[in-house]
C-alpha cells in the first residue's frame, strides 16, 4: 500500500493561459509552472488574468518549489505575484529562469526565492519529488517535459512541445528516454499539451520558417525589412538574423524585451549574431534601407508596442512608408486577432507591404498537432490519460486522440481548472474540487476586483450611468424643487433636454405618489422609488439600461 499522490489543476484547463498545477506526495506540493492569462475583450480593465491562489495560500509552509517547464509568460508569468505572499524555489532550465528572474526582480522579490537551474536529463530529488527534465522542442529554445518518479508510479507531464526532427537548435524532444521510461517501469498518467489537439497532421519544422524567410529577404533586397515576432523565440530571431545577415544587413532590435532577451540569449551562448552586425536602433533610421533589418516586438499587436506604435505613425525610432515591408512571423493567439487587426491596417494606410503566415509560411506552431500527439500517447502508451493545456474543445479533442490510440475508455479523464486526481493503488479518481476563478491584476491590485466590480464595468461600457438627485422633506411628504437628472453615456446631456426633463418629472411623480401613500417612508425605500422610476422611463423611452444611482437627500 503506497500513499496516494494527488494532481490539482488550479489554471490551464478550459483556457489557453496561466497554467498551473500542484502535485502532492507526502503533504508536500511541487508546482509545475505559475503562468498568467491574457484578459479576453470583456474584462474591462484587467491587466493580467492570474490562477487562483487560495489553495496555495492555505498550504503556505508545504510548498517544495516551483518547476517552470519554460520561459513563457503563460508559465511562469504569475510567479511575481505569488511570491508576493509565499516563498519557495525556482527550478527549471537556465534559460527559463533567466527569462522569469527579469519579472521577479522588477517586483522586488529576488529574496524571497532560489534559482535552481537543471540540465536535460538530470534526475533531481526536491523533497519527496523525484524529478527528471526530458528535453522538448517548442517555441522557446531548452523546455522540458517532466517525469515525477512517484510512490504511485511515473507522472508523465509532456509541457508545451512538439516532435521537430529538424529543430534550430538540434535539441529534438526526447522520445528516447520517454520510450524507456514507458517500457521500464511505465506511465501510470501522462498529462499532455492539447494546444493543437484540433489541428490535423503535424506542426511544420522550425527550420522550414527559415527557408522561407531567405526567401522573403531575396524578394524584397534594397527594402528596408521590419520583423515582428515574439521575443522569446529566439530560434526565430537566429532565423531572422541569419537571413539578414546572408543579405548584407545590420540588425537593430526593438522593443525592451527584444532587446533584453536577445542579450540575454547571446550571453548564454544560444543566440548566434556577431557584434559587428548589431546596431543600436537609433542609428539604422539613415543607413541605405537595403542594408537593415529591424526585429522588433509587438507581433501580437499589444498596445503601446513597438510594432503597435510603427503601425499608428507614433514610433520615435522609425517612420514606415512604401518603401519599407514588415514581415509578421507569427500568428494571433485567441484573443489578439482584433489588435493584429488594428496593426494591419495602419500599416495598410502607410502603405507598408506587410507578409505574415496568411500569405507566406513565415511562422510555425510550437505545439504538437493531432498526428504528433498521437505519436506521444502511442510511445508512452500510459495507463491514464487527462489533456492539458487548452481551452474545453481542445482537451475533449485530444481525449478522442488517446482513446484511438488505445488508452481504456474510463482511463482518460478530461478535467477543468479546480479539479484533483487522486493516484492510489486501486486507480485514479477525482479528488474533491477546488477554488480556481479567475485571479484579476488591475494596476496594482491582485484579487480586489471580482465578478460584481466587472459586471458594473459591463454595464457602465455599454449603456452609462444616469444618477438621479433628490431632495425630500419627509415630515412634510414633499419633494423639495426638481429631481436633477445627470448622465454620462445614456444620452448626451445637452442634446436630449427632453428626455432628462421627462426623466426628471417621471421620478417626481414616482415620488409624490409613494410619498402620498405611504404610512412611513424612510430614504431607503425612496431610493427605491427612484431607481424604479427613473429606470422603467429610460428603458420604455430608449430601450437602454444604464446604471441608475439614486442619491436622496433629507432637507
Ligand atoms: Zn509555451
Ligand atoms: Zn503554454
Amino acid at each position: 500500500m503506497s500513499e496516494p499522490v494527488t494532481v490539482t489543476f488550479l489554471g490551464g484547463l478550459g483556457e489557453i493561459g496561466r497554467n498551473c498545477a500542484a502535485i502532492e506526495i507526502d503533504d508536500r506540493i511541487m508546482l509545475l509552472d505559475c503562468g498568467l492569462m491574457f484578459p479576453d475583450a470583456d474584462m474591462l480593465g484587467i491587466d493580467l488574468v492570474l490562477p487562483d491562489f487560495d489553495y496555495l495560500y492555505d498550504r503556505a509552509d508545504r510548498i517544495e518549489g516551483c518547476i517552470v517547464t519554460h520561459g513563457h509568460e503563460d508559465h511562469m508569468g504569475g510567479l511575481s505575484f505569488l511570491l508576493r505572499e509565499l516563498s519557495f524555489p525556482i527550478i527549471g532550465s537556465a534559460l527559463a529562469l533567466g527569462l522569469a528572474r527579469n519579472r521577479i526582480e522588477e517586483a522586488g522579490l529576488l529574496g524571497r526565492t532560489e534559482f535552481i537551474a537543471v540540465a536535460d536529463n538530470e534526475r533531481r530529488q526536491f523533497g519527496p519529488f523525484d524529478c527528471e527534465f526530458i528535453p522538448v522542442t517548442h517555441s522557446v529554445p531548452h523546455g522540458f517535459a517532466t517525469a515525477f518518479h512517484t510512490p504511485q508510479g511515473t507522472i508523465l507531464h509532456s509541457g508545451d512541445f512538439k516532435l521537430d526532427l529538424n529543430p534550430v537548435d538540434g535539441r529534438r524532444t526526447d522520445l528516447a528516454t520517454m520510450g524507456a521510461i514507458a517500457k521500464g517501469e511505465g506511465i501510470r498518467l501522462l498529462l499532455s499539451d492539447s494546444t493543437n489537439a484540433c489541428e490535423h497532421g503535424h506542426s511544420r519544422s522550425e527550420t522550414s520558417v527559415g527557408k522561407v524567410l531567405f526567401d522573403v529577404f531575396h524578394a524584397n533586397e534594397g527594402r528596408r525589412i521590419i520583423t515582428a515576432c515574439f521575443a522569446s523565440h529566439i530560434h526565430r530571431v537566429q532565423q531572422i538574423a541569419d537571413a539578414a545577415i546572408s543579405f548584407d544587413r545590420v540588425i537593430a532590435t526593438l522593443g525592451r524585451s527584444m532587446k533584453n532577451n536577445v542579450q540575454l540569449a547571446r550571453d548564454m551562448g544560444l543566440l548566434d549574431i556577431p557584434d559587428s552586425r548589431l546596431r543600436d536602433i537609433k542609428d539604422v533610421a539613415d543607413l541605405p534601407p537595403g542594408k537593415v533589418c529591424v526585429i522588433s516586438t509587438g507581433s501580437q499587436g499589444e498596445p503601446m508596442s513597438a510594432l503597435t506604435l510603427m503601425a499608428a505613425n507614433e514610433s520615435r525610432w522609425l517612420k514606415l512608408t512604401e518603401d519599407d515591408t514588415v514581415i509578421l512571423s507569427s500568428h494571433p493567439i485567441p484573443g489578439n486577432e482584433m489588435n493584429v487587426s488594428k496593426v494591419l491596417d495602419g500599416l495598410a494606410r502607410l502603405g507598408v507591404e506587410v507578409i505574415h503566415s496568411g500569405i507566406e509560411d513565415v511562422h510555425a506552431s510550437g505545439h504538437a498537432k493531432a498526428e504528433e500527439l498521437k505519436t506521444l500517447i502511442s510511445l508512452t502508451q500510459p495507463e491514464w490519460f487527462t489533456p492539458v493545456h487548452g481551452e474545453y474543445r481542445h482537451l475533449v479533442a485530444h481525449a478522442g486522440l488517446a482513446r484511438q490510440m488505445g488508452v481504456a475508455d474510463d482511463h482518460v479523464t478530461v478535467c477543468e481548472d479546480g479539479d484533483q486526481l487522486v493516484i492510489t493503488d486501486q486507480g485514479i479518481r477525482r479528488g474533491d474540487s477546488v477554488p480556481a476563478g479567475y485571479l484579476y491584476v488591475d494596476g496594482s491590485g491582485v484579487g480586489d476586483i471580482g465578478h460584481g466590480v466587472l459586471r458594473d464595468r459591463r454595464v457602465l461600457a455599454e449603456d452609462g450611468i444616469v444618477v438621479v438627485l433628490v431632495t425630500v422633506d419627509l415630515t412634510g411628504a414633499a419633494v423639495v424643487g426638481e429631481p436633477e437628472v445627470i448622465t454620462k453615456g445614456w444620452v448626451h446631456e445637452t442634446d436630449s433636454m427632453d428626455l432628462i426633463d421627462g426623466c426628471s418629472a417621471a421620478v417626481h411623480k414616482g415620488l409624490d405618489k409613494a410619498l402620498a401613500s405611504a404610512k412611513r417612508s424612510d430614504l431607503e425605500a425612496l431610493q427605491q422609488t427612484v431607481r424604479r422610476a427613473a429606470g422603467t422611463f429610460v428603458k420604455e423611452r430608449t430601450r437602454r439600461r444604464p446604471m441608475i444611482v439614486p442619491v436622496v437627500i433629507e432637507v
